[in-house]
């Protein structure tokens, strides 16, 4: 493989990378592992660590998206790690297949008791359909689904063009169809056999690319299609009646909160460990695949909260397991000031960085912390393109050159309430605006 095989994806709207369509970045060549339903097993954990070590930097990302990124590769190197990885057989045949496949599944699907539906049963058939369909091939590159077994992690809050959601009613397990018709608000559009969902989908997303089709300017998002064509034009499509009315549903806890730590007594145990600012190396990975493996059930569940979870580890091995977990910085408590920030890659892995965003976000944490006692409060972004963040935080820093442009309520690219500051009146800047 060479560099003229791919474009600069830095400068490409809407470029998604894959382990078939390695991505160049500032360190090298990334490699992006879409495992279905973020199930990983304990054994693939340690064979991906060694490929890391050996054949990329030794640095592996962990994605909104619950997939695992391996970088650094060289570029005479790529061509022998999607060999390595296709003979572990997790990655798809082909780019087009794996690109389709951008599901994001309830992380403990299969395991969890208290879910309505199956999730990991839902999100195979739901894969199968639109690997299956080469029209569906055609989706735009970010479209994206939520699987979401209605159990014990929520995914309000993680971004799908297609929701399906578990919900138990009187007459049995059923499932809630939805759709993105605004920016992070789902649409509830019919309620449907568990059997019936994943068709349900994949005639959305049909609907999708033959609408598409008709359009000049073809949307990439289903909001961005809805305000085109509109809401009935889109069911009508896909054969659905009219959108239903809102449902109500009980609010269950989602996001990093609520799965850090030690959950070993509750009634799914297991362990979850957040990786600061998203990023594992071959050595955590290797860890935590060796705890899976033999403290564990064997398997690694990956979550788009940058977090990892180990199912299966017994309350009572936790005492011999916490200093190992400390000692590899592993994030482990909802207060960790770490997750008060979000980071891009930055100088250190994309050449349009222009400051070394990550090690920026370990200075500035502890007042990224004070500036509200949750959530993320500050977005560093190592260029205007904002790739960590789309949406609004209350305060981002764009570098621009070796300086910082300090943004308020808005994204990476939007005016500057203050310009051209150093990583000191940064700090100092952040400090002026924390509440103590
Ligand atoms: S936002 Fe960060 S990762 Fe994205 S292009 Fe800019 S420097 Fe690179």
């Amino acid at each position: 493989m060479t560099r003229s095989d791919h474009p600069d994806p830095a400068l490409v709207r809407g470029w998604c990378p894959g382990a078939r369509r390695p991505m160049e970045s500032g360190d090298g060549f990334l490699v992006r592992l879409r495992l279905s339903g973020g199930v990983m097993s304990a054994t693939l954990a340690g064979d991906v660590a060694d490929l890391a070590r050996r054949l990329g930097s030794g640095l592996i990302d962990l994605t909104q998206r619950a997939n695992l990124q391996i970088r650094g590769v060289a570029a005479g190197d790529v061509d022998e790690l999607i060999g390595e990885l296709d003979a572990l057989g997790v990655i798809d045949p082909d780019a087009a297949s794996e690109a389709v496949r951008n599901i994001v599944a309830s992380p403990l699907a299969g395991l969890d008791a208290s879910a309505p539906i199956d999730g990991r049963a839902l999100t195979h058939a739901l894969e199968a359909a639109l690997v299956a369909d080469p029209a569906l091939h055609a989706l735009p590159p970010k479209f994206g689904f939520v699987v979401d077994d209605g159990g014990r992690c929520g995914l309000g809050d993680v971004a799908a063009d297609v929701r399906l959601t578990g919900l138990a009613t009187p007459e049995g397990p059923r499932v809630l169809i939805s759709i993105a018709d605004r920016p992070g608000h789902a649409r509830p559009i019919a309620v449907v056999a568990v059997g019936e969902a994943a068709p349900s989908a994949v005639a959305l997303a049909r609907a999708v690319v033959r609408l598409r089709a008709d359009l000049a300017e073809t949307p990439r998002r289903m909001p961005e299609l809805i305000a085109r064509v509109g809401l009935d034009a889109l069911l009508a499509a896909a054969g659905f009646g009219a959108a239903m009315a809102e449902v109500a549903t009980l609010p269950r806890p989602g996001g990093a909160n609520a799965v850090l730590g030690d959950h070993t007594a509750g009634p799914v145990g297991f362990l979850g460990l957040g990786a600061p600012y998203g990023r594992l190396t071959a050595d955590r990975l290797a860890l935590i695949g060796d705890l899976a493996g033999e403290r564990g059930s064997g398997e690694l569940r990956l979550t788009p909260w940058r977090a990892v979870l180990i199912p299966g580890i017994a309350p009572e091995k936790m005492g011999r397991i916490r200093p190992w977990l400390t000692a590899a910085q592993f994030i482990t408590s909802a207060d960790d000031p770490r997750l008060a920030v979000v980071t891009c890659a930055g100088s250190s892995g994309c050449r349009n960085g222009g400051r070394d965003t990550r090690a920026d976000a370990e200075r500035l944490a502890g007042l990224a912390r004070r500036l509200a006692p949750g959530g993320t409060t500050l977005h560093l972004s190592g260029c205007e393109k904002g790739c960590a963040r789309p949406g609004p935080t209350p305060i981002t820093l764009t570098a621009r050159g070796d300086r910082y442009d300090l943004i308020r309520d808005g994204r990476a690219w939007d005016a500057p309430w203050l310009a051209g500051l150093t990583l000191d009146e940064a700090a100092s800047a952040l400090a002026d605006l924390a509440p103590f």
